[in-house]
């Protein structure tokens, strides 16, 4: 799921504050994007809503809706606990290749891809939702459904991203919409924090990469376009020495010691709020009791940024000074031989990037909006399209509609309310004025 969030436009008012000021007062919202005469992308996008297999595509997922949320809460009840997703995975390939989709397989990394070929050449794009849960196993992952409103672990993110694919890929095959390019369709593994983007990366970083020309990931509910990737590393330190007694051994450099004046240069980086830069040490432990000196002090940083410079920029900077703080607890004890040593095991990297607003990715994504009289605020946010963003491939993930609570919590819920087939309606809309119909 999106792990941070904040709008970039807009004042930053709240996705769910803005819908209702959109219904309550369309003048307002119209500054967004609605200017008085349409852009030419934003007419072809009103052209295309009103092709006929797109509209036919509009009709079928509202008035089929029952199919899509079926699809929710059944995926939904297979675990897919980090690096476990394979039975998730297997699931989602059957019910790909019952669709009608092409060429599906599940590749070495454990990501389910498929394809939906055009009827002539063009662009390549790559539509995903998330398969993997923070959940571990054995976690009781049974849906309630009360109404509109279903309730598991991992409903909403990503079981709804993976019902909107699904539901666009049929829809996208069942009415023969006359689409240039290549949809390829793909469950991927390794979003959450310990899959560290597994997934992507495997694709990525494996031969189709030169193949894919967009990218768009379909994770978390409401509406929103995400278009900016916040970086992320993340170190486990150990500070080690041959620990002792804290009366007879006393005169040698402590870890524990080191460690502290470690945090002590953390705490004093300075850090730019343009771009955004962020660092924490959030765990710290070690030591055995109290009158020892400790053979170990361990910790775990966290740092970020929106921009990959910066991110580097802050890295440098912390490595620096997790081995200052070594010379300087030897230089304490100069007469001591007594070793001290910093080992730094890295955590997680997930990479930064962003797509231009200008992009052609993300004003089409405003444009469908647009089109369809919703309101879908620009955010940075840390999700599967961080990967393409790094690599300079247009990339967005898109909010899949209805509405979520409790991402990451046991009683996470999605409510699909009266409108949730408007999440499917404008991946599909963003997805086919990406590709091109006629
Ligand atoms: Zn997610």
């Amino acid at each position: 799921m999106r792990s941070t969030r904040f709008a970039s436009n807009a004042g930053g008012m709240l996705p769910a504050l803005c819908v209702s000021l959109l219904a309550a007062a369309p003048s307002t919202a119209a500054a967004q994007a609605t200017p008085a005469k349409p852009t030419a992308l934003e007419a072809s996008v009103d052209k295309l809503a009103k092709h006929a297999t797109v509209a036919a595509a509009f009709n079928a997922l509202q008035n089929d809706n029952a199919w899509t949320l079926d699809q929710q809460a059944t995926i939904c009840q297979i675990p897919a606990p980090p690096f476990k997703e394979q039975a998730r995975a297997a699931e989602y390939a059957k019910r790909f290749r019952e669709l009608g989709v092409q060429n599906v397989r599940i590749d070495k990394e454990g990501n389910v891809i498929g394809e939906i070929r055009g009827n002539r050449p063009g662009p390549t794009l790559l539509l995903a939702g998330h398969l993997d849960t923070v959940f571990p196993e054995g976690t009781d992952v049974r849906v309630k459904r009360e109404g509109t409103k279903l309730t598991a672990p991992g409903i909403g993110d990503d079981c709804r991203g993976l019902a909107v694919v699904l539901s666009v890929a049929r829809q996208v095959i069942t009415q023969k919409i006359p689409f240039a390019g290549k949809l390829l369709v793909v469950g991927n593994v390794g979003e959450e924090g310990p899959g560290n983007l597994r997934g992507m990366r495997a694709i990525f970083g494996g031969p189709m990469r030169d193949s894919i020309d967009m990218f768009i990931s379909v994770d978390g509910t409401g509406f929103g376009i995400t278009n900016g990737g916040v970086g992320s590393n993340r170190y486990r330190v150990h500070y080690k020495g041959p620990g002792g007694h804290s009366y007879g051994a006393f005169g040698m450099p402590n870890p524990m010691h080191a460690m502290g004046r470690a945090i002590a240069k953390i705490a004093d980086l300075e850090a730019s709020t343009t771009p955004k830069v962020t660092f924490n040490v959030g765990i710290v432990s070690g030591g055995t009791s109290v009158n020892s000196i400790p053979f170990e002090a361990i910790m775990e940083v966290d740092l970020r940024s929106e921009t990959a410079a910066a991110l580097a920029e802050i890295d440098a900077r912390l490595q620096k000074a997790l081995r200052e703080a070594v010379t300087e607890e030897k230089a304490r004890w100069p007469q001591s031989k007594a070793a001290l040593s910093v080992v730094i095991d890295t955590i997680g990297l997930r990479p930064a990037g962003s797509t231009p607003d200008s992009s052609l990715i993300v004003r089409t994504s405003l444009a469908a909006a647009r089109t369809m009289s919703i309101y879908t605020p620009l955010t940075i946010s840390s999700t599967d399209a961080n990967v393409p963003m790094n690599l300079r491939i247009p990339a967005v993930t898109l909010d899949g509609g209805g509405r979520g609570t409790g991402a990451h919590s046991l009683d996470e819920s999605y409510d699909d309310r009266a409108d949730g087939y408007k999440g499917p309606q404008y991946v599909l809309l963003v997805v086919m004025g990406l590709l091109g119909v006629k």
